[in-house]
């Protein structure tokens, strides 16, 4: 196996598994978002990775499109009362915000192991 995974699980995976984006076999959390110190099974030192505010950058524009989507449609549509905003709304975008951070950081995650991408650095 090499060490940029080219035979390791592909991003989507990592993404879904919340697997080592080496290896595939250890777990990538070791709580809901924190990351673990390093894979269990191959010894992969997960302190390259860093998604810092991506996860929620690419949250924010993909759930603010599709509620925001959905509250002008069902506006415009059927104009209902607010309270019937509020029970559609918050729910929906609760499941969409905390369902969709975990996969996301473990994509960016994989996506940073795969092309090694890290801080610029000045070579000396
Ligand atoms: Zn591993």
């Amino acid at each position: 196996m090499t060490e940029s995974g080219k035979n390791g699980p592909s991003s989507i995976e990592v993404a879904l598994k919340g697997c080592c984006p080496r290896c595939g076999k250890g777990r990538l959390y070791k709580g809901f978002l924190d990351l673990a110190p390093e894979c269990e099974v191959c010894g992969l030192d997960y302190s390259f990775a860093d998604s810092g505010d991506g996860p929620a950058v690419f949250i924010m524009m993909i759930a603010g499109f599709i509620i925001v989507g959905l509250v002008l449609w069902v506006e415009f549509t059927w104009s209902p009362p607010y309270w019937v905003h509020a029970v559609l709304w918050i729910p929906l975008t609760l499941a969409l915000t905390v369902g969709l951070i975990r996969p996301l950081k473990g994509w960016l995650v994989a996506q940073q192991f795969r092309h090694k991408a890290e801080e610029g650095r000045l070579e000396k």
